[in-house]
Parts: structure tokens; C-alpha cells; sequence
């Protein structure tokens, strides 16, 4: 799967020079019928290139408005977001939808591709959308890293679940972006399915430097990653490097038994 090399030139102590994203008091916020909801409150977070990063929290503690803030579907009221040492976050909405196009990749619960393309058009599609030559080559080559080197030519209709995910993980790769945001990824699939994406997911970022941001709520989901930050509360509380699966449940019901506000 070797692809693009990743070599660490500065020390480790020197943040954000090879952090693939990095998110400065991002804080985003909510009127809601004269309430306001404190969705972000000052989130700081650097995730190095070639890592792999399970977000999790409690329904509400605002995972979605990370992800969506991180990845420039959504703008934060304050803060900063650096994709790749760029900032983002005050681009005009072209150079972000741009941007996304060709610098993210996107991995969702219900896979998202689209029935009436073939496969290969499905993980073709980033480049098309983003202007670039599709290399299909490149195409075969990820379909045979996800085991689908003999279903190009099929439509995602005629797929399992866990096969259409796979195919998913390869567009995501496509375009050899900065970051792979992965939105509950194994939530529409069985447990053996599951491993399967999460241990190819694991792979994108073994062999290819790939750098995947996973939002989970699934303990064992996130044990595949490097390292499971937690949010609580729009706030983030707590973080684990190489974690197990218990280790991660009993932190979630710490975190679900916080009183609401104790992050703030
Ligand atoms: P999670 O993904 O962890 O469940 P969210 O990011 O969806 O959390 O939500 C964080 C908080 O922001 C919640 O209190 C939620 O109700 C609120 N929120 C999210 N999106 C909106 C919105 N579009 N309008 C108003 N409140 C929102």
C-alpha cells in the first residue's frame, strides 16, 4: 500500500509543523430560540500526519460539530483550522468546497456512493469532482488493497454493506488526502464486518501515511486508533494513547455520568 512516505523532521516537542490538522480555541455556537448551545467551547487539538484518531463523547458533547467544523463543512465562530498547515477557516466558500474536494476525504455510516456509477466511478468520483485527471490506476490498484480488485465494474447496489464501506475507504484515499474523516464508519455494520473496515482503515494509515479522524461511539472502534480523544460538553476531557476497549468503555461512563456543564 506504500505510497507516500512519512518522514518526521523536527522534534517532537515542535507542535503543528506536521500536524495534518490542527484546530486552535475553535468554539462554535448554537442560537436556538433565544437559548444559546455552547456546541464548541476552545477546542485544541493537533493530530500528527500518519495518525489515526477516534473522537469520542456522549450524544451532545459535540463530536458532529468537530468533525464538521475540522472539516470545513461548517465554520467556527472563533478559532482556527490549519489542514495541512493552511488556514482554513476564513476561505471564501469556493476554495473550501475546493479544498475538500481534493484535501479531505470522507468516510460515512451509510457509505454515500452512488448507485447509478460503478464502483470505480464511485472512488473516481473526488477527482472528478475536484478538476483532476482520474487515475485509474490508481483506482484498481486501492479497490485490490480494499479486496476489491475484481468489482470495479459493479454497481454499489450489488455490494454488502461492508464491501460498499470498502469501496468508501478507497475514494476516501483517491486523492491521497490530508485527512480522512471517517463518520461513524462501522455503525451500519456487523461486528465481523466492522474489523474488517477497521483493520483496512488501520492499514491506510500503516502503509500509506494515511491520517484518519473516526468519530465513534464503539470502544472497540476505537481501539484500532493511536490514540481516542474524548469531548464532553463541547470541551475536550481526556484523552488515551494506544487505547483498549475497556479502558475507553469506562472513560465513556465516567464522561455520560458528568453532570452537563462540568466541562465548561
Ligand atoms: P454529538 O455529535 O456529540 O452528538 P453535536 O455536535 O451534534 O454532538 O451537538 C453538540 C450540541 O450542539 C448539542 O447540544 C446539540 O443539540 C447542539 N447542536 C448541534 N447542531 C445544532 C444546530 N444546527 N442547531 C442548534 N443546536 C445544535
Amino acid at each position: 500500500m506504500a505510497r507516500r512516505q512519512h518522514v518526521r523532521t523536527e522534534p517532537y516537542g515542535r507542535p503543528a509543523a506536521h500536524a495534518a490538522i490542527e484546530l486552535r480555541a475553535v468554539r462554535r455556537t448554537y442560537g436556538r430560540g433565544g437559548e444559546t448551545v455552547h456546541a464548541l467551547r476552545g477546542i485544541d487539538l493537533s493530530l500528527d500526519r500518519g495518525s489515526f484518531t477516534a473522537v469520542m463523547g456522549p450524544s451532545g458533547s459535540g463530536k458532529s460539530t468537530f468533525l464538521q467544523c475540522a472539516a470545513g463543512l461548517d465554520r467556527p465562530d472563533a478559532g482556527e483550522v490549519h489542514l495541512g498547515g493552511e488556514e482554513i477557516t476564513r476561505l471564501s466558500e469556493n476554495r473550501l468546497t475546493k479544498l475538500r474536494r481534493s484535501r479531505i476525504g470522507f468516510i460515512f455510516q451509510s457509505f454515500n456512493l452512488l448507485p447509478s456509477l460503478t464502483v470505480q466511478q464511485n472512488v473516481l468520483l473526488p477527482q472528478r469532482l475536484a478538476g483532476e485527471r482520474q487515475d485509474r490506476a490508481r483506482a484498481r490498484e486501492l479497490l485490490a488493497q480494499v479486496g476489491l480488485g475484481e468489482h470495479g465494474g459493479r454497481r454499489p447496489g450489488q455490494l454488502s454493506g461492508g464491501q460498499q464501506q470498502r469501496v468508501a475507504i478507497a475514494r476516501a484515499l483517491i486523492t491521497d488526502p490530508d485527512v480522512v474523516f471517517a463518520d461513524e464508519p462501522t455503525g451500519a455494520l456487523d461486528t465481523r464486518t466492522a474489523h474488517e473496515v477497521l483493520g483496512l482503515l488501520r492499514r491506510a494509515v500503516d502503509t500509506m501515511g494515511a491520517t484518519v479522524v473516526m468519530v465513534t461511539h464503539d470502544p472497540v472502534a476505537a481501539s484500532f486508533a493511536d490514540r481516542a480523544v474524548f469531548l464532553a460538553d463541547g470541551a475536550l476531557a481526556g484523552e488515551l494513547y494506544h487505547p483498549d476497549p475497556k479502558a475507553v468503555a469506562d472513560r465513556m461512563v465516567t464522561l455520560a455520568a458528568r453532570p452537563v456543564g462540568a466541562a465548561a
